[in-house]
């Protein structure tokens, strides 16, 4: 089916600023609460919130195979499991109700009434039921970084580093959308030169800049997806923040891995970009430094997305400083690998799944993802524009991920995950 969604020469009868994120061309998935305190599912055009949940009552749809309360659900799940030749069809007809040819809609008031909200109307919501979230580690100039940092200059990238996808599976109840703060956590850690750690607020809190892939039902436990076939399970893609406390870490991680030094939160954009609106961005993959098996060999090269991204730190009631420009087109393992081998060992991918990226560095350290590197564990720290001076994340900083492919015809964006850090909990 084809994308006519993408029609970089399509205009829209709603008014969009220019430089939006989200032209006729994007149509996001969402899910939020209305002025009503109604839950639905929705998309965004320009500055204005699509209620597809009134769409479809009012007939819309009309001929779109989809179930009465399809949008009328406080996630995406389930409309995720319908399928991608389902997503590409409402992506499409969404195109065609917005297009500046096309007037049913746009002389219709009180339908307009029913479905077209600002955005200080509406509050987003997460925008799926996440069941299981993996994180990678598919940054190789991340890798080495925290490889030099952590173990051994001289052998920074573990020998399966090149061979395989390294991840491992996260916890999901903690992910959380734009706006929401987050607590810093307490924990143990190992002071310099003890031999016994002591408990107290995480001192080096982070942040890593990823963007995550969503999934749908692809395979039933014991069936691989091959990698060939991996884009056609992937809904879409949002911003990553996968929130980090270095000391906790340190001190926990061996043998088997992250855990409280990861689990405290995870932030993402509450829009989710489909795959499909990314078409027009795809790049060559990089190319492999040492042979790959063959299950992560793709037919077509170009796997990879060319998506600009940046973060940025505000302290509190301060300006914002960008501390970090980088792209999704560094990382060493693209989506169809990970995916890949994700399932190659017939592991079950679900509606709603959500796989993080990794850290995503870039080989200049302006580009690094994460505070670990940009202040070269504290030794550098970085120079704010209010003259302030940043090792790690401080109490009631704001931190703000942002993404977006650009080409000749089309601006698609992500739009951003934006959180606050607050100070350790403290019981009433
Ligand atoms: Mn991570």
């Amino acid at each position: 089916m084809s994308l006519l969604a993408n029609d970089p020469k399509r205009k829209t009868w709603l008014d969009t600023p220019e430089q939006t994120d989200f032209p006729i061309q994007n149509i996001p998935f969402g899910v939020f609460l209305t002025r009503d305190d109604i839950i639905t599912i929705g998309t965004r055009i320009g500055d204005y919130a699509i209620d597809l949940g009134a769409l479809h009552q009012l007939g819309y749809f009309e001929g779109i195979e989809l179930t009465d309360d399809i949008f009328l659900q406080d996630t995406l799940n389930d409309f995720i499991a319908d399928g991608r030749k389902t997503w590409r069809r409402v992506r499409n007809r969404i195109a065609e109700i917005f297009d500046e040819n096309n007037t049913t809609l746009k002389v219709n008031e009180s339908h307009k009434q029913a479905v077209l909200f600002s955005l200080d109307e509406i509050e987003m919501q997460m925008p799926v039921q996440v069941g299981d979230y993996t994180d990678f580690y598919s940054s190789k100039e991340h890798a080495t970084n925290v490889g030099k940092m952590f173990r051994d200059p001289e052998n920074a990238l573990l020998p399966n580093w090149l061979h395989i996808p390294v991840g491992y599976h996260g916890r999901s109840s903690s992910i959380v959308t734009s706006g929401r703060k987050v607590h810093r956590p307490q924990g143990q850690k190992l002071p310099k030169g003890a031999d016994s750690p002591i408990f107290g607020p995480s001192r080096l809190v982070d942040f890593e800049l990823e963007m995550a892939f969503i999934t749908t039902a692809g395979n039933p436990l014991g069936k691989p997806i091959p990698i060939d076939e991996a884009e056609n399970n992937i809904f879409g893609m949002v911003l990553f923040n996968d929130w980090s406390a270095r000391d906790i870490q340190k001190w926990e991680y061996v043998p088997l891995g992250p855990f409280l030094a990861k689990n405290f939160a995870s932030s993402i954009s509450p829009w989710i970009v489909t795959l499909d609106a990314l078409q027009p961005f795809k790049i060559d993959s990089p190319e492999p430094i040492k042979p790959l098996l063959p299950y992560l060999i793709a037919k077509d090269k170009k796997k990879s997305y060319d998506i600009n991204l940046e973060v940025s730190i505000t302290p509190k009631d301060s300006t914002e400083t960008v501390v970090s420009r980088t792209n999704f087109k560094y990382m060493y393992w693209t989506m169809s690998q990970q995916l890949a081998h994700h399932t190659i060992n017939g592991c079950n991918m679900n509606s709603g799944d959500m796989l993080a990226s990794g850290t995503i560095s870039g080989p200049t350290p302006d580009s690094y993802g994460s505070m670990l590197e940009l202040s070269w564990r504290g030794e550098n720290p970085l120079k704010l524009k209010d003259g302030a001076e940043r090792r790690f994340i401080e109490d009631y900083d704001t931190v703000t991920i942002r993404g977006y492919c650009k080409n000749d015809d089309v601006r698609i964006g992500f739009g951003e995950v934006k959180n606050m850090l607050l100070p350790v909990y403290k019981h009433k």
